[in-house]
């Protein structure tokens, strides 16, 4: 090939900076490295309970989405293992072309009638499922509008999509209101909000979205990622505890908690579902479920229908922990689900609080920026239905402690 006359003796093009850079020169997380107080990427070794091995030590694990306590469950085990001996350990290709299961469709089938909804498609991931139903259905002239707070694949999903992004101020109805009467797309509006709040472990206020979104004509998706197995008489999520589950258009969730394992769902009307299942990029360009993975579901789906009382233990342990905590003087926010925020502001109090934590035996994840808004760190908390009573009041004494050697608590 011949260079353009002006470009045959220019010295090799040299781009301005090594694009690697800003990578030897980060070191925000070398110095937290350095002084011991980085709380991320802990390898747990063994068995994933309510409580866990880290470097040698027992630990009360307060930081899992382990909800159900079914990771360790020996029928779930067993189901996982003949899954394995029948099909194989993986799907090696999409769902689109080689790695459909009949496992896959009997998941689907068994989460559609579950959820009330006449279809379900399951993804390899949930984070997939919010990019893959949110970029099929929000084309150049629609709209999606969505809460501030909600998850980062929601986030995602709106970015991949054509269609223009609005965001309404977190549970603002009268914001969300605004929003829904001045966008006036060509196409269609869809708002999108978590069921329940990852962080904060609040309900989406689901009966007046409802009512907004048949007012101005747009449909409504809701994440039930944590509401799944958890709200609910049934543990349909948050949806069914608010007793909208009939008005909400998408329901997403994922299986990477109650459930125990990995991927997620959406679920809906025959048309949309077969719409999404043909259009959404990280359905077609990704790898299926494997085996393991959709047979834990499906036993964890069986256990959480004929075992009730799991989600009742699970309820009854989440208000211990969280009257406790607030009795102490923790700010835990408006939470009415496991997911127990300790609100403490700033950072580096969030990572003292995480640190004296750590070194008693209490695993719990610390959450800054721009998992939150920046100056509103807070401490993940979460239980299981498997903790006993005895295991949360004696994390509460750690956290007495802790909490007052540390200052945020007084005493
Ligand atoms: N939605 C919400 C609200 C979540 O919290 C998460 C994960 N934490 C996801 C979606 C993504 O799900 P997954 O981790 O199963 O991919």
């Amino acid at each position: 090939m011949r260079l353009p006359k002006s470009e045959e003796n220019a010295p090799a093009a040299r781009a301005a900076v090594d694009i690697f850079t800003k990578c030897h020169e980060w070191d925000l997380v070398k110095k937290a490295i350095a002084g011991g107080y980085y709380p991320y990427f802990i390898p747990i070794t063994g068995e994933q309970g309510e409580e866990v091995t880290i470097r040698g030590k027992r630990f009360i694990m307060l930081g899992s989405n382990n909800y159900l306590g079914l990771t360790n469950d020996p029928r779930v085990k067993e189901a996982a293992r003949e899954a394995i001996l029948k099909y194989g350990v993986g799907c090696t290709g999409s769902r689109f072309l080689n790695g459909t299961l009949d496992l896959h469709l009997k998941l689907e089938s068994e989460l559609a009638s579950f959820l009330k909804k006449p279809a379900a498609l399951v993804f390899s991931t949930g984070y997939q499922t919010n990019l893959g139903i949110i970029s099929s259905l929000v084309g150049k002239d629609d709209v999606v509008i969505s809460d501030r707070l909600n998850h980062a694949s929601i986030f995602d999903g709106c970015r991949m999509a054509y269609g223009k992004t609005l965001k309404f101020r977190h549970d603002d109805m009268a914001d969300l209101e605004r929003l829904l009467r001045h966008a006036q797309p060509r196409g269609g509006k869809l708002v999108v909000v978590d069921g329940v709040f990852s962080m904060e472990g609040t309900l989406a206020n689901l009966n007046r979205i409802v009512e907004l979104c048949h007012a101005h004509g747009a449909r409504l998706m809701v994440d039930e990622a944590h509401g799944l197995g958890v709200m609910g008489e049934g543990g349909r999520g948050a949806s069914e505890e608010l007793g909208v589950l009939p008005q909400v258009d998408v329901l997403m969730g994922t299986f990477s908690k109650s459930f125990a394992s990995i991927g997620g769902v959406a679920a809906g009307d025959q048309d949309v579902i077969h719409y999404i299942q043909h259009i959404s990029r990280s359905m077609i360009f990704s790898a299926a479920l494997p085996p393991p993975a959709i047979a834990t579901v499906l036993k964890c789906l069986e256990i959480l229908q004929t075992e009730p009382e799991r989600r009742k233990r699970l309820l009854a342990n989440a208000a211990l922990l969280r009257d406790g905590l607030r009795g102490m003087g923790f700010d835990c926010g408006k939470s009415v689900t496991p997911i127990i925020p300790v609100h403490v502001g700033r950072d580096d109090i969030c990572f003292a609080l995480w640190k004296g934590l750590f070194a008693e035996g209490i695993f719990v994840n610390p959450v800054v920026a721009p998992a939150t808004p920046p100056g509103h760190a807070l401490l993940r908390v979460s239980c299981m239905a498997t903790h006993t009573p005895a295991i949360l009041n004696r994390a509460l004494e750690k956290f007495k402690a802790v909490g007052k050697s540390t200052g945020i608590i007084g005493g």
